[in-house]
């Protein structure tokens, strides 16, 4: 038996669905189908792959679910047109554009041009907005995701320290903020390091909590956390292995090396990932609750 809890992104995400399938129900009875547009730009297997599984949940689910896919070459103000359709296209409470973009079109101005009532990934700046003073509309997936573990095993951060590593505004930046907002669930202290933090085992000698979201493999080790700390792994990482893919996809943690340390950790993959896609679906749903 481990002496450590593994914090399972997919048990959790089996009682969020159970969950939304409720609520779903509940706006059948008002004629409202949750509907989500995504759009992807060029042909990415990777994002090719998450676009088809977000697409099969959620048609599970009993949502609409549509993809856009444009080509690599589309020019800025097309896909700018494309966002302003949707936003005026009732069926879809949610719009998505899948990241990465092809260099040419600025993600910022494709941030900005989705509707912030139907901004599912909470990255438009009036979100973001209400998030940092602590009345979320749409909170980022990925984040959200990791709070909802937290609480599905019951681990509390108030009083504790948290630290984490990444300061992107898909991950680092929001769950800096919503593990030190002043609500229920949360009332961590929390400590952003990143590239330029200057000896960064003094900051996570110190954690309670260790949230890692850097993007590289097998960074955080055990020499560099303290005894019973609980560590959140965000990390995707694809490396080269000897099997039929040719390769696996591993964490930001050093399993091997931190499994004797830590109370509690996230694996990688069915931690973070899993509750990511939950999220997404969740947060979509309630656009249609709240607007549709
Ligand atoms: P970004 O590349 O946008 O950000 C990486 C962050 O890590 C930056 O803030 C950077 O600092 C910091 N960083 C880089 N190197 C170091 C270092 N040596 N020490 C300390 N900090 C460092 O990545 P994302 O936030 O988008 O993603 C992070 C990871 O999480 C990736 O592996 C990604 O695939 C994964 N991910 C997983 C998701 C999931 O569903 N599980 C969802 C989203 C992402 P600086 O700001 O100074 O450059």
């Amino acid at each position: 038996m481990p002496k450590f809890d593994i914090l399972s992104g997919l048990d959790t995400a089996k009682s969020v669905y159970k969950d939304i399938k409720n609520r779903i129900s509940t706006l059948e009875k008002k004629n409202i189908q949750p509907g989500l547009c995504v759009i992807l730009i060029g042909d990415d297997p990777a994002s090719q792959i998450y676009v088809r599984t977000k697409t099969k949940k959620m048609n599970s689910l009993g949502m609409l679910s549509e993809s856009i896919l444009l080509p690599e070459h589309i020019t800025e103000d097309k896909v700018l047109e494309t966002i302003n359709d949707l936003n005026n296209d009732n069926r879809f409470h949610g719009i998505l554009v899948q990241f990465p973009l092809p260099n040419h079109i600025k993600q910022q101005n494709i941030i900005n041009a989705i509707s912030p009532k139907k901004d599912v990934d909470g990255f438009h700046p009036e979100n973001v907005g209400w998030l940092s003073i602590g009345k979320p509309r749409f909170i980022p997936c990925t984040p959200k995701g990791i709070m909802r573990i937290l609480d599905f095993y019951d681990i509390a951060l108030e009083g504790k320290n948290v630290v984490v590593i990444g300061r992107s505004n898909i991950v680092g930046r929001p769950i800096s903020i919503l593990t030190s907002l002043n609500n229920k669930g949360a009332n961590g202290t929390c400590t952003v390091c990143h590239s330029r933090t200057k000896n960064l085992e003094y900051f996570t000698h110190n954690a309670d909590v260790v949230i890692m979201a850097i993007g590289i493999p097998n960074y955080l080790k055990g020499h560099m956390i303290k005894k019973n700390a609980v560590v959140i792994d965000v990390g995707i990482n694809r490396v080269d292995a000897e099997n039929e893919k040719g390769y696996k996809i591993i964490g930001d943690v050093d399993w091997d090396s931190i499994i004797d340390k830590v109370s509690a950790i996230t694996p990688v993959p069915g931690g973070v990932g899993p509750m990511t896609i939950a999220m997404l679906i969740e947060n979509t749903l309630e656009a249609a609750e709240k607007y549709g």
